[in-house]
């Protein structure tokens, strides 16, 4: 069995170490036998969405959000193409914002998003830094959380379509106000969490590949335990502490 990943604009989003969500991916396919190919996605690149299992969008500043905009647009049809065909996507704070409507940078016009998902982003004034706990329903086993490291100003609003990842425990997670940390719509995952976020949270890594493997190879796709030992470690260490 193979997947194939495509990392989208590596150069110009990806912070805080968010290509450890691509290698916890990987190596979580790799310890079951499973191929990932990854493909770096780079401006000028046309995307084929008949060709990717998994979509990956790290986080950026405002200015490299705006680098990427106009390129955006140009893949718009292909990426909600494969949205709209359950590609299982993945996208970190300065990538979600841009799976939304727009997002409004302080003094500036809206950059236009891909409106994968419904909702939006204004710049707030405050910048909220520190550990998040979410607690979710997304687990298959024991653990209920996710847990992540978040930096950011802007300020999520979920619409209609798009459904929470969950609920904020510990940190800020979309706005501060409502509680909500994330996004889902079909398969496509937005998060504020850094951290790596995958590998403190190996249970939502699988959640990932599971999704994948079903849409790819049927039902009948499923990963074999591993052991988890000194990633749940990791997880349960930074559990509801803020800093
Ligand atoms: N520019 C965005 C914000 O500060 C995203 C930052 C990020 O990706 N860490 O809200």
């Amino acid at each position: 069995m193979e997947f194939n990943l495509a990392y989208l604009y590596p150069e110009l989003l990806n912070i805080y170490g968010d290509k450890g969500n691509i290698l916890a991916i990987q190596q979580r396919c790799l310890w079951r036998g499973i191929n990932l190919y990854l493909h770096k996605i780079n401006p000028g690149d046309k995307i084929n969405p008949e060709l990717y299992d998994f979509y990956f969008i790290g986080g950026g500043q405002d200015q490299q959000q705006l680098m990427i905009a106009d390129e955006l647009q140009n893949q718009k049809n292909a990426l909600t193409q494969a949205a709209q065909s359950n590609a299982v996507f993945l996208a970190i704070c300065g990538g979600y914002q841009l799976l939304g409507e727009y997002y409004k940078p302080a003094n500036k016009d809206k950059i236009p998003g891909l409106e994968i998902m419904d909702a939006y982003t204004t710049a707030g004034n405050k910048r909220y830094i520190g550990n998040v706990t979410v607690n979710t329903g997304f687990s298959n086993n024991d653990i209920k959380t996710l847990v992540g490291f978040e930096n950011h100003s802007g300020l999520t609003y979920l619409r209609e379509k798009t459904k929470p990842l969950g609920v904020v425990s510990t940190g800020n997670g979309n706005n501060a106000q409502d509680n909500t940390e994330g996004g889902v719509y079909k398969n496509v995952f937005g998060t504020y969490l850094h951290g790596s976020l995958l590998p403190k949270n190996p249970h939502f890594t699988d959640y990932l590949i599971n999704l994948a493997g079903k849409r790819k190879y049927g039902n009948n796709f499923n990963l074999d335990p591993l052991n988890d030992e000194i990633e749940v470690f990791a997880h349960n260490r930074v559990i509801n502490k803020k800093y």
